[in-house]
């Protein structure tokens, strides 16, 4: 059978969060540095490992069916491939921000200004829907130097804690875009593609989630399913004395924080949180 060929970043922030999705999703292969394809052993997939900033291209050209790369630059080369999964990691915001001595306070104040961008199609655009007519600096890097050199007075780059900003002296005006890793996919690909988006979405899904495992007395089994209702309902099995039962869920690892003392005041007792490896459905 024809092996898939999916595109995958090589170098970079999205590299290893992407390798490890993807040995998650129990693709077996082995990363040597310098080739750039890679067999998977178990799945008929070749990896490609190409420039993340590559990806996209090599999607929409159709040298690989789907490949992994940031939203943001999906968007920015306005390449109609279409998104078949969110990912969940190397999430950022594309954020418009002024130094913090400019007289700037909002978007709109950007008016007439020179903003510095990495993504410049999609600043002109995401600028132009709001209104906002400012001259696009494009630039390759370094964007958050660009006011203190006087090259523009504004800059649009990526953000994800805010703190390089700062360090910079910038000041945040609004965010234009949110972004994280996806999954894309090349016009017209097939059933393949399909079964490498559940694939991952399965594993994406699971990783913000635990399996929960608890006993309790037969009379709190309400209370204790009202508080964790699961993907559609908690199973109660019954224990083999006392008139104990023991429920299972799966529930939001952020929810955890306030659940368990809530649990443990419901009268559950023997509470056990398990990791999830996937989740379809
Ligand atoms: P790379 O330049 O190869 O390290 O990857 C850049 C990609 O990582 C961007 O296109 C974003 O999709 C993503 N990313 C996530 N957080 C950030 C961030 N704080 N700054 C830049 N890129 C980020």
């Amino acid at each position: 059978m024809d092996r898939l060929r999916v595109a995958v970043p090589n170098k970079g922030r999205l590299m290893e969060p992407s390798e490890r999705l993807l040995a998650d999703a129990g693709l077996s292969f082995e990363r040597s540095a310098r080739a750039l394809t890679v067999p998977v052993r178990n799945v008929p997939i070749d990896l490609l490992f190409v420039r993340t900033e590559d990806v996209v291209e090599m999607v929409a050209d159709g040298v690989a069916g789907a490949g992994i790369t940031g939203f943001d630059l999906v968007a920015e080369s306005g390449a109609e491939i279409p998104v078949v999964a969110e990912l969940g990691f190397g999430r950022c915001r594309l954020t418009a921000a002024v130094a913090n001595s400019s007289p700037i306070t909002s978007l709109e104040g950007l008016t007439g200004t020179r903003v510095a961008t990495a993504h410049p199609a999609i600043t002109r655009r995401l600028l132009a829907e709001r209104g906002i007519e400012a001259t696009v600096v494009a630039l390759r890097g370094s964007v958050e130097v660009a006011p203190r050199l006087d090259v523009a007075d504004a800059i649009v780059d990526l953000v994800s804690s805010g703190s390089t900003m700062l360090v910079n002296g910038l000041r945040p005006l609004a965010t234009l875009l949110e972004s994280q890793a996806v999954l894309v996919a090349s016009p017209g690909t097939d059933d393949r593609v399909a079964q490498v988006a559940t694939m991952l979405r399965a594993v994406t899904a699971a990783r913000t989630r635990r399996y929960l495992m608890l006993n309790a007395p037969g009379d709190a089994v309400d209370r204790i399913a009202g508080l964790i209702p699961g993907l559609r309902a908690p199973s109660v099995v019954p224990l083999a004395h006392n008139g104990d039962v023991a429920v299972h869920s799966v529930v939001d690892t952020d929810d955890l924080w306030h659940l368990l003392p809530e649990l443990e005041a419901a009268g559950a007792t023997g509470i056990l949180v398990l990791p999830i490896e996937q989740v379809v459905g």
